[in-house]
């Protein structure tokens, strides 16, 4: 049987890359986009190929729309299908409202919004010509209950919930599922701008008493690209341990 592909947007390091791996572990073949990160990328790369798995890296800004959709081009130049799209590319920044510049305002929203937009608009035709498809997009806690010193960040994930919802009910008809995981706080290198200090306060704030882990988001992901859950869309799967309840 034909190998089913995925594509992960921010797939070289953090979340992506777990994503990356457990589903290379499950026996697809893996896309994995990066923006500037060449060298992780390349390590994901050559993880995710011991699995035996096909895997390309593809270094595509997101935040642009041509480079974007190029993703899917080179998924279907590499495997001939796209069968799951995790659009997980994404960037932060902290700051009083006040203090958010316009360049800031754009970048994040062309990122975070406009890639997985953009990346999803090219699959989409793929994923309707094969009948199927899972969408999973990557918000975060603070875009279901905003986030004080990150509106913007907050902003842009909640439209990814929006994003998520109409996708859903457009594309239930053809057959693709869309869904949407928003995770609390998870050790990765976006978090690197905080001190001991805080991330033990976010600890100390999350009830399950950790801090979430890229393979705890993953095993989300992949539930919601599986078949278990062929009759959920629409849904926003929080994985916080029990931050936001
Ligand atoms: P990381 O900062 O560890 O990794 C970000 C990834 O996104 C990298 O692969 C990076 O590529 C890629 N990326 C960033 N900008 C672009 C761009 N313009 N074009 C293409 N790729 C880009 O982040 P995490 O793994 O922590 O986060 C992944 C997702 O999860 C994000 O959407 C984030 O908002 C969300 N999230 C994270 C949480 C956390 O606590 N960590 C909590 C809630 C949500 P490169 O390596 O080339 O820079």
């Amino acid at each position: 049987m034909e190998r089913k592909s995925v594509v992960i947007t921010g797939g070289s390091r953090g979340i992506g890359r777990a994503c990356a791996l457990l589903f290379a572990q499950r026996g697809y073949n893996v896309l994995l986009g990066y923006n500037k990160n060449k060298a992780a990328a390349e390590q994901t790369l050559a993880a995710v190929s011991s699995c035996g798995v096909k895997c390309a890296a593809f270094c595509a800004d997101i935040s642009k729309k041509d480079e974007a959709r190029r993703l899917i081009s080179k998924a279907m130049f590499e495997f001939g299908r796209v069968d799951v799209l995790v659009n997980n590319a994404g960037i932060a920044r902290a700051a009083i409202m006040t203090d958010v510049t316009e360049s800031d305002f754009t970048e994040l929203f062309a990122t975070n919004v406009g890639g997985a937009f953009f990346v999803s608009q090219a699959a989409i035709p793929e994923m309707i010509n094969q009948g199927s498809g899972k969408i999973i997009n990557i918000s975060s806690m603070w875009g279901q209950v905003g986030a004080s010193c990150e509106t913007l960040y907050s902003s842009t994930k909640a439209a990814l919930i929006g994003l998520t919802k109409a996708m859903a009910k457009e594309l239930a008809p053809s057959g693709i599922n869309v869904n949407c995981v928003a995770p609390g706080v998870i050790d990765t290198e976006m978090n690197a701008c905080y001190d001991e200090e805080t991330m033990e306060d976010l600890r100390e704030k999350t009830p399950l008493s950790r801090l979430g882990t890229p393979e705890d988001v993953a095993r989300a992901v992949y539930f919601l690209a599986s078949d278990q859950a062929d009759f959920i869309t629409g849904e926003v799967l929080a994985v916080n341990g029990g931050f936001v309840i």
